[in-house]
């Protein structure tokens, strides 16, 4: 089966992908779901897509973000090695197809799908990206969250305090971060991704101000021991999260400094003003997304009118 591959090209999401800019496909037989247990009764099912957080325990399985339609039955077979009962709950931490693709058959088997009122929102309209001058059906009604919340809320459930909290405007303007209290853990959505350049998402309310943000509300209540499970990327922590939102600092600075002196982005950008982060975080321009195209995109936010 091979479908819905453009999805993933139009988010920078695949390796390779954001490199070539070639109408690639992802061939979905293909991709393995693999498990990692994160906690007692917390696991990390990693695909094609963004990272998943499977709550397991006496309630039944909860699911944060769930990827790609096609890869709903592997991803269903993932969970039941970890626990039989059918998916209780989703919980998405964001719009973006490659996190809430699952919705619609998941949302079929019976799981209730929770969100930020702005991803209900976004997904019941067509959505425009023009990072990558693309637009984005509606969903069907069944994909829809049909729980949402504003500032946040909280299950009680599997012996845990799930805590999904809406982050400022950050990666898009429906973005959560989920806290497993009892696990110590937390499930960044996209306002964090390990090891590589953040995708900004501009045209959904995002900024580069907000994803450092953030990062800052993530790092002022998490400990050394806290386990951060990013949008895309392996399991994290603190100290890690720490040096990328620096890094964005810099980034930042950079690029207000090019802005101030005037330059064009085609003038700055021939500088080549990100190559020595490139190796570590658009992973010598095969990662999910080149320095190249970070600077475009940060350039298009910074060069608007700035609110702050
Ligand atoms: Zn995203």
């Amino acid at each position: 089966m091979r479908r819905h591959a453009p999805l993933a090209l139009v988010l920078g999401l695949s390796l390779g992908l954001a490199r070539t800019g070639a109408a690639q496909d992802v061939d979905f037989d293909k991709v393995v779901i693999r498990s990692e247990a994160v906690a007692p009764g917390l696991f990390v099912l990693f695909g094609h897509g963004g990272n998943i957080a499977v709550s397991t325990g006496g309630d039944g399985p909860v699911l944060v973000d769930d990827q790609f339609a096609p890869l709903a039955p592997k991803i269903v077979a993932a969970v039941k090695a970890l626990q039989p009962e059918p998916v209780r709950f989703v919980i998405n931490t964001h719009w973006h197809f490659d996190h809430t693709g699952g919705n619609e058959p998941f949302g079929r088997g019976g799981a209730l799908i929770v969100a930020h009122e702005n991803v209900r929102k976004r997904m019941s309209t067509t959505q425009f990206i023009a990072a990558f001058a693309r637009e984005f059906p509606a969903s069907p009604a069944a994909a829809l969250p049909v729980v949402t919340f504003d500032d946040g809320m909280t299950l009680h459930w599997n012996g845990e305090e799930i805590t999904v909290e809406h982050a400022e405007p950050a990666h898009t303007d429906g973005d959560a971060l989920v806290w497993f209290r009892n696990a110590n853990a937390v499930h960044t959505g996209d306002t964090y991704v390990s090891g590589l350049f953040p995708f900004v998402d501009v045209s959904s309310g995002g900024s580069l101000a907000g994803i450092i943000r953030s990062a800052e509300q993530v790092l002022a209540r998490v400990g050394p021991e806290t386990k951060i499970i990013p949008g895309h990327g392996p399991i994290s922590n603190a100290a890690e999260l720490r040096v990328w939102r620096e890094m964005l600092v810099t980034v930042r600075e950079r690029v207000n400094a090019a802005l101030a002196a005037g330059k064009s982005l085609e003038r700055f950008g021939a500088e080549k003003p990100l190559a020595d982060l490139e190796t570590r975080y658009g992973q010598g321009g095969q990662g999910f997304l080149s320095a190249e195209r970070f600077l475009a995109i940060v350039w298009s936010d910074l060069s608007r009118p700035q609110k702050e």
